[in-house]
């Protein structure tokens, strides 16, 4: 069989029951092949795989994620590629949560298993997903260096004044109680690149950075280093997300519990998936959403509303936060399609530098581009956010 893949990197964002997976060569940035595994575990699970310009869709069933990489292999196969002995350079894994025992991509050793397996506790719903990913590929793959990239990596040196919640010290420590940030690849690699695009060393300039997904989160980096991020001990708190509240008071949990006799675990599935836009008008793609403003639903309106006000919170507090701020950079699904919400987000900020051209906003492109005007003292970017991107690069960098 022949080694066509040689010199790439297997990218594996394994979550409860879904399994995504992305070939590529992080020298040339080419995606060889790209796939997804849903409903694993469940009934009516299937397959989509791509590799070199031929998808295969198949509905099969998937027990556990070792079956899934089985499957990946066997569809390897039959496009005549031996994964195992095709030269794979490293398997990068995006794993949530490194809790303060990770604070960079890590070569997986049965040590750092067990350290990841420790800290689950931090990310019930995450870590132990991502686990069932490591293992199944290594046991497909034992030889190919494995390397965890770790969410929470980028803000991991948050600083004391925004790492800490205001909680008993000792409840705090014993329990691992801290503001820890996710989505730190994306914040990372979308901060380098819209500096390096703006011709500066990210140490030069400071910048707001809005992860805008189906999960969402914001950041303030200064000179290349978070100050601060939306999300916390859990990718629960911050901007309104497509189903999760972000910030809320914590007394409705007490409220809830004691009136309407809710469990911890039915506010938990409450909060992270009936919540959000979702929970507000019954809809978290925000394409439909901006359809249905656009025909007058009131629900769909009322919800954008909602979303747009705690996100221009947020960047009303880090332009405080940060003083100067020298570029604000939209990425994710939504801030790289919806120009709506990138317009109506920045609206009224010209007072304090922040012009929006709005004939370069309404652009559609998968490049990083300038929105602002040429004379708008902040800078206004779209930047297209690639995660597997920054996992592979830190894989082969880890694994030489
Ligand atoms: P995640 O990786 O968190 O699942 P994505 O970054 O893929 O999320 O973003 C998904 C969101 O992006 C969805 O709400 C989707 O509706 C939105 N989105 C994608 N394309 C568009 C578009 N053209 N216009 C508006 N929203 C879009």
């Amino acid at each position: 069989m022949s080694a066509v893949i040689e010199g790439s990197v297997l990218v594996v964002n394994a979550g409860s029951s879904s399994l995504k997976y992305q070939v590529l060569d992080p020298a040339t940035e080419e995606v060889i092949a790209d796939g997804l595994a849903e409903r694993i575990g469940e009934q009516g699970s299937s397959i989509k795989h791509w590799y070199r310009g031929t998808e295969v869709r198949r509905e099969v069933a998937l027990p556990d994620h070792e079956a899934a990489i089985a499957l990946v292999v066997e569809l390897f196969a039959e496009e005549g590629v031996d994964v195992a002995e095709s030269g794979l350079a490293a398997v990068g894994h995006r794993v949530v949560h490194g809790g303060r025992s990770f604070f960079e991509p890590t070569l997986i050793t049965e040590r750092v298993r067990s350290e990841i397996v420790r800290i689950s506790s931090l990310a019930p719903l995450h870590n132990p997903a991502n686990l069932t990913g490591i293992d199944a590929v290594s046991a497909l793959l034992p030889d190919v260096p494995a390397v965890a990239v770790f969410d929470t990596a980028f803000f991991s040196h948050l600083p004391d004044e925004t790492a800490h919640y205001a909680l008993d010290a000792e409840v705090a420590a014993k329990y691992a109680i801290r503001r820890y940030g996710f989505h730190g690849t994306s914040h990372e690699y979308v901060s380098q690149r819209a500096a390096e695009f703006l011709g500066h060393a990210p140490s030069d300039i400071n910048q707001i950075v809005l992860h805008l997904g189906n999960g969402a989160s914001a950041s303030a980096i200064r000179g290349g280093v978070p100050f601060d991020t939306t999300m916390g001990m859990t990718p629960l708190e911050g901007l309104v997300m497509g189903t999760r509240t972000g910030d809320i008071d914590a007394g409705i949990v007490f409220h809830l519990a004691r009136v309407a006799d809710m469990s911890i675990e039915d506010i938990d599935v409450l909060f992270n998936k009936r919540s959000g836009l979702k929970g507000l008008c019954g809809e978290n793609d925000f394409r439909a959403i901006l359809e249905r403003i656009d025909a007058g639903d009131e629900a769909a309106t009322q919800a954008y509303l909602v979303y747009l006000h705690r996100l221009r919170r947020y960047i009303g507090a880090y332009m405080i936060e940060l003083g100067r701020v020298d570029a604000i950079v939209f990425t994710a699904g939504v801030g790289e399609n919806a120009a709506p919400v990138r317009a109506d987000s920045l609206a009224g900020l010209e007072r304090y530098g922040v012009v929006i051209d709005s004939e370069r906003n309404a652009v559609r492109s998968d490049e990083p581009r300038v929105i602002s005007t040429d004379d708008s003292p902040v800078a206004v970017l779209v930047v297209p956010t690639n995660e597997e991107l920054a996992i592979a690069r830190a894989a082969v960098a880890v694994a030489g």
